[in-house]
Formats: structure tokens, sequence, C-alpha cells
């Protein structure tokens, strides 16, 4: 299999770090084959980064709308005319299943094309004047955008933060996940195909110490990142008051499964949120509220559901979880079923590495958590499913926003009027309804609350998401 040598890409031209120091990316199905080797970039070279952006900020925001789209588009049809190679790839660099990333790779271009088309509608508004004058407003681009993203959809993630940031006229410097670098610089790669001018994006690899440094940088007026909350707000301190800051993080999102439910649909519905994508979803779902009356029998389908996941490398046929993504999330993974049989739950089912050369693991369930445990508080992002008892709605609510978090809550059930009470009172930025946690369409505003997400521009799609590209001006002309 080919290594790839991973370059930076600043100032228009592709580039190694100036320190020399670079990392590896190992398959995490198979730690035996490498990826590639990566620029860990120093603040040096985030600098020089930024720098490039400032000079491009200017070409870019100069460009006619339809010129912006056309890149847009053109960088859409690249990723399409490669999506066969693309999946490959991403199986992996991140190890999902073929059928996850296929997904992925086919949503990606779609969001480049909304965005697209979303160059086209950037419009002010005019205002009567006194005096005869006119008084109107104008969205400019910020200028320069930091995009800080996770690794769980390395290229769907960024394309919704670089897609709008783009189309709105700025340029960006982007700051993917050292787990997958090279996905990121595909999405580079595609752009720069698209006739995007070279200064107008800029790739900077590495971790924590160049995300750091890019928020930073004053010269950054805007970063949208998505991680973890800690990242997150270590990144929100960083930026102060005159510059924007956008962050979609954590979330412990649970499922109420009511007793009227069919179980079987409702074990379905459980198992996709909690075990897709290995559990690695922000939006999938860790915990499992079940009224009393059917706690045992959802419980014991929900385990079957488990058993039944064949797990392997993402590319075999018949595969449909692939392992965890690297070495921290199968530690965090273990961890937790540690911390959850310490704290009295009972492990119902998986909690356990397999044998193979990858981070594989069997899915764990477990019964009788109850919510001051930590694993019914604390975000683990990964196939561990918490599940408790509710008497009712009442206390299903309660313990369903019972979290600092705030990311997605579901409920199953065939009653209309609980479902919309539930839709009404969940603490929640996405509800689901007879639907998994996990999974959001690209024209519909996403976000969390609470500790999900920043409380300021939250839409993570849909066309409320240009708001935060684009800074507002008032203009007032009198007629003399
Ligand atoms: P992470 O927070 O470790 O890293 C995210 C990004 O931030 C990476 O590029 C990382 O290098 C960078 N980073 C880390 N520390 C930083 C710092 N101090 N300053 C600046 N940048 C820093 O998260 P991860 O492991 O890549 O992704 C998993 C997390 O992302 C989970 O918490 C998950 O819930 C969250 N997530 C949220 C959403 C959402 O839309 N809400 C979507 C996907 C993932």
């Amino acid at each position: 299999m080919t290594v790839h040598e991973g370059l930076n890409f600043a100032g228009g031209e592709w580039t190694p770090g100036t320190s020399g120091v670079t990392f590896r990316r190992h398959n995490p199905a198979d730690l035996g084959d490498l990826v590639g080797e990566f620029p860990e970039s120093s603040a040096e070279d985030v600098e020089a980064a930024v720098s490039g952006a400032v000079e491009g900020a200017a070409l870019w925001g100069a460009a006619p709308a339809e010129k912006r789209a056309d890149v847009l588009e053109a960088a859409a049809r690249w990723l399409e005319e490669r999506a066969d190679d693309l999946v490959v790839e991403l199986v992996r660099e991140e190890g999902k299943t073929r059928a996850e990333a296929a997904m992925e790779i086919s949503r990606t271009p779609r969001n480049l094309r909304f965005y697209a088309a979303e160059a086209h509608r950037i419009e002010g508004r005019s205002y009567p004047a006194a005096d005869g004058g006119i008084v109107y407003t104008r969205r400019e681009p910020v200028g320069v955008v930091g995009a800080i993203t996770p690794w769980n959809f390395p290229l769907n993630i960024p394309s919704r933060k670089i897609g709008p940031a783009l189309a709105a006229g700025n340029a960006v410097v982007f700051k993917p996940s050292p787990v997958t670098p090279l996905l990121a610089q595909r999405l580079v790669e595609a752009l720069l195909a698209g006739g995007l001018p070279p200064q107008a994006i800029a790739l900077v690899h590495g971790g924590a110490e160049a995300g750091a440094a890019l928020a930073a940088d004053e010269r950054v007026g805007a970063v949208t990142f998505t991680g973890s909350t800690a990242a997150g707000r270590a990144v929100h301190a960083a930026m102060g008051p005159s510059r924007r800051c956008q962050l979609e993080m954590g979330g412990k999102n649970p499922v109420v499964v009511l007793e009227d439910a069919d179980l079987d649909r409702a074990a379905q519905i459980i198992a996709k949120g909690a075990f897709g994508l290995s559990g690695q979803a922000c939006t999938g779902t860790s915990r499992v509220i079940a009224h009393e009356a059917v706690h045992d029998e959802l419980l014991e389908r929900v385990a079957r559901a488990a058993d039944a996941k064949a797990v392997g490398n993402g590319l075999e046929a018949g595969v449909d979880m692939g392992p965890l993504a690297a070495g921290f999330q199968l530690e965090k993974f273990l961890d937790y079923v540690r911390i959850g049989e310490d704290e009295g739950a009972e492990l119902v089912t998986g909690g356990r590495r397999l044998e193979g050369d990858g981070y594989f693991v069997r899915p764990a369930v477990f019964e009788g958590v109850a919510p001051e445990m930590r694993i019914a508080r604390e975000e683990i992002f990964g196939p561990v499913l918490a599940f408790q008892r509710a008497s009712g709605l009442g206390e299903a609510v309660a313990l369903a926003n019972a979290t600092e978090y705030g990311l997605s809550a579901g409920i199953v059930t065939r009653d209309l009027e609980r479902a919309l009470e539930f839709a009404r009172r969940s603490r929640s930025g996405l509800v689901k309804v007879n639907q998994p946690t996990s999974g959001m369409a690209m024209t519909v505003p996403f976000g969390g609350l609470g500790e999900s997400s920043t409380q300021t521009f939250k839409e993570q799609a849909g066309p409320s998401m240009m708001l935060f590209y684009t800074q507002e001006k008032s203009i007032y002309i009198s007629p003399r």
C-alpha cells in the first residue's frame, strides 16, 4: 500500500514543516500498515500559513459570487470522480466500514454544492432614511477563518466549515485532526483542482499546539471548531471578545423508549445510533432510558444486536463495525468499561478488546446505571451504552436532561402527543422521534445546547451557517 508523504500547504505552496518534526498515521485496522507521515506543524508554520491567508483573503474576497460558486462546484466534481479511491483511503485512515465511508464521501460534494449556491444568496437590507437618502446593510467576509476539526468525519465536517467560509469570500487556514491528515489533504487538493486561488487556503497538519497557535493569532477573525469540550474551551479562551468563535463539542445523547414502542424497531434505532461508526459519532446514542414495563425486553434485544455486530477491517465483506480510530480511543473505551464496573453498573455484554492487529472491540452494554455514575454523565465517544429505567415520561425527561451536554436526544413511541411533549421539554439542540440520535440533514441548522456548543453561532449546517462567515455593516447615505 502507498505510504503518503504529507505536506502542509501555506503561502500558495506545498511545503514540509519548518521544524522537520513529523508524525505517522497507521491504519487502525492493521497497525503494521503505515498510511503516511505528516509535518507536526509548529507555531512558526501556523504563523506563515496565516500570513499567506491574509493575502489570500484580499484576493478571494474580491472574487465574484459566480467564481466562488464555480470553484466549490468543481471541487465537488473532483471528489466525485475519485469517490472509489477516497472510500478506500477513508476506511484505511480512519477505520470506518466501507458503507460508512461511502456515505461520507457522497455527502461531502453535496455540502460543497449546497454552499456554492449560498454564495449567490449573500444579501443585505435597505431601510427608509428621513432625508430621502438610503440606509443599507451589506454582508462582508470576515477575512481569515481558522477551521479546526476532529477525525470522525474528516471530509464531511471540514466541508461544512470550509465550504461556507469560502462561499462567503474568506480565506481559510485548515488545521485538521492528526488522526486523519490524508483525507484533509484530499479536500485541499480538491479545492485547488477546482480553481481556488492557492493563497485562499492553507493546510497545517499537527495537533493541539498548531490548533492553539491558530486560535491565538489575532489576524484570524473567526475560528470554527469541532471537537471535544475541553479543547473547545481552550480555543474559546484564546479568542477573546473581539473575534468570532463557533464551537461544536461533545454529547451524551439519550434515547427514551416508552412502553408503547415497537421494541424490535426501538432496538434497531438504538443499535444504529450507539454502534454505528463504532460509537464514534458526536450525536451517537450513549444512554437508553427505558420505561420499566419494557426495560428488560428491550435490553435483551439491544444486547443481541450488540453481539451480532461483525467487527473487523471495514474493507472486508460482511463487516459492519470497524475498529476504534486510535490507541487513545481504545484506552478510553477500556477505561470506561472498568469505571462502569467499579461504579456498580452491570456489564451485560461486550466491553473487551478483540484479538487482531487493530483496535477492535466488542460493543459494551451496561444496565443498572445510576444518573450520578460517570458512565451516565461523561462522554465516552465509543460503543458503550448505559441503560436506565424510568416509570413514566416525566422521569424519563428528567433523566434525559440530567447532563451538562445537550447535543441530540431521541424518543421511541407511537404516541405523537408524548413525542411532541418530549421534543418541547428536551434540553437538546436536536430531537429525534423514532430515529437514531445520529444523522442530520445538510439543509437544517444543527448545533447543541449546554456544554455541546457555544451559544453564539451554533449552526453547523443549513443556510444560517453563512451568518458566521460574514459580518454585517450598516451604511447611511444622504443625497447631498
Ligand atoms: P479533540 O478535541 O481532541 O480535537 C479536535 C481538534 O482540536 C483537533 O484538530 C485537535 O488537534 C485540536 N485541538 C486539540 N486541543 C486543542 C487546543 N488546545 N487548541 C486548539 N486546537 C486543539 O477531539 P477529537 O478527538 O478529534 O474528536 C472527538 C470529539 O469531537 C468528541 O468530543 C466529539 O463529540 C466531538 N465532535 C463533535 C461534533 C459536533 O458537531 N458537536 C462532531 C464531531 C465530533
